[in-house]
């Protein structure tokens, strides 16, 4: 942490992402209250060159050895250190002059990033639910020996975060995720099997990549968020609710002993919690947009339908079951959705490809992290050949 009013350091592993993408955005509003100190992305050399000149960073990564041509063509006015290959995430994860690693990288790419920078004692803003979904016992137990706080930047744990912050843990009754319900909150299980890409991919409220896109429209996404909920707020599975609220106002609820709840509400806009985390949990003006209270609102909340959304379903069996399943669930989604964005399966096939997988896993218990990676690889080269 910095002393007064020092800027923030931060590392962004993802930068060209979605959510990196709207990271730069909060960097640019909070207007020198967070300086960037280190920037990483796979492959997109153009778009990594641009910020590179942008921000000048200390240090700049590519995973892709293929893209650093291009880039140090582009980047010629940046003058800092490059680091390639696929080591290079967790380079820039333990930055030493980093405060803050927002770890914004798509898939279980992010566990061995999120695991380096809590291991240097870094503040974890995580974006990457696959990290305490595949890992989160471990990740958890690492950043509590190292004394590394984990900060939520998925909008509902950020909500739930902030109702959570003056209260007693021991009064909480439970807490409630909320779910947009996706593109396919009102179609049939019949026209949701043959749903083309393009349908997946018009989301009614938020704005974000394709793979998360995806799991919003078949409830994968809540059911990850479940599971990472589970290990950030270390509460039971039956004390996590889910409620479907189209209308992304009310981002997540805390409901206490004596029955009372406590709500976030906002815009839907990432970036607001992207700053909240970034800022080190301030309120800073001027923001994202206010909700308008001059015009009417209806605000609605309903059950999810299991039968329609089965991989909601999926989440609390993995956590019941535990060990490497909840892995396997995430890796199994990753290539399914991959190769549903491909056109090689239905819609309608992604759940059944996890549910296989889950059937076919043996889970193993406590398990160290080469055995949670190993049962991510098999997940994927399974379903892969289904
Ligand atoms: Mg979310």
């Amino acid at each position: 942490m910095r002393a007064g009013g020092a800027a923030r350091r931060v590392a962004i592993l993802g930068s060209t992402g979605s959510i990196g993408r709207q990271a730069l955005d909060v960097v640019e509003a909070l207007a020198g209250r967070v300086r960037v100190v280190a920037l990483a992305a796979r492959r997109d050399a153009a778009a990594l060159a641009e910020q590179a000149v942008r921000w000048q960073p200390e240090a700049v990564a590519l995973t892709d050895p293929q893209a650093v041509e291009e880039f140090r063509q582009m980047a010629a006015h940046w003058h800092g250190e490059l680091l390639v290959g696929p080591q290079a995430l967790e380079e820039v994860a333990r930055w030493p002059s980093a405060d803050v690693v927002l770890v914004a990288v798509v898939g279980v790419a992010g566990l061995l990033p999120s695991l380096a920078a809590v291991e240097a004692g870094k503040e974890l803003a995580l974006a990457n639910k696959e990290t305490l979904v595949a890992a989160g016992e471990l990740v958890r137990e690492r950043a509590a020996s190292r004394a590394a706080r984990i900060v939520p930047v998925d909008g509902e744990h950020s909500a739930i975060y902030q109702c959570l912050r003056a209260e007693r843990r021991d009064r909480v009754s439970r807490i409630v995720l909320t779910a947009s319900g996706g593109p396919f909150l009102r179609r049939s299980l019949e026209s949701m099997e043959a749903a083309t890409p393009e349908e997946a991919l018009q989301h009614p409220t938020w704005r974000m990549g394709p793979k998360i896109t995806v799991d919003s429209a078949t409830l994968m996404n809540k059911a990850l968020e479940v599971i990472e909920a589970r290990w950030l707020f270390d509460l039971p599975p039956e004390r996590i609710e889910v409620l479907i609220h189209p209308q992304s106002v009310v981002h997540g609820m805390v409901e206490f002993v004596d029955g009372s709840s406590l709500a976030h509400l906002s815009r839907p806009d990432m970036r607001l919690f992207i700053q909240y985390a970034l800022s080190g949990m301030d309120r800073l003006p001027p923001g994202f947009g206010r909700l308008d209270w001059t015009v009417p609102h209806t605000l609605t909340f309903e059950p999810p339908d299991l039968r329609r959304f089965p991989c909601l379903g999926y989440a609390y069996e993995a956590l019941a079951v535990g060990g490497t399943l909840p892995a396997v669930l995430n890796a199994a989604n990753e290539v399914a959705v991959q190769r549903f964005l491909d056109r090689e399966v239905p819609f309608g096939r992604i759940p059944k490809l996890v549910r296989a997988a889950m059937d076919l896993h043996e889970p193993r218990s406590r398990p160290t992290l080469e055995e949670i990676l190993e049962a991510d690889r098999w997940a994927r080269a399974l379903v892969r050949s289904l």
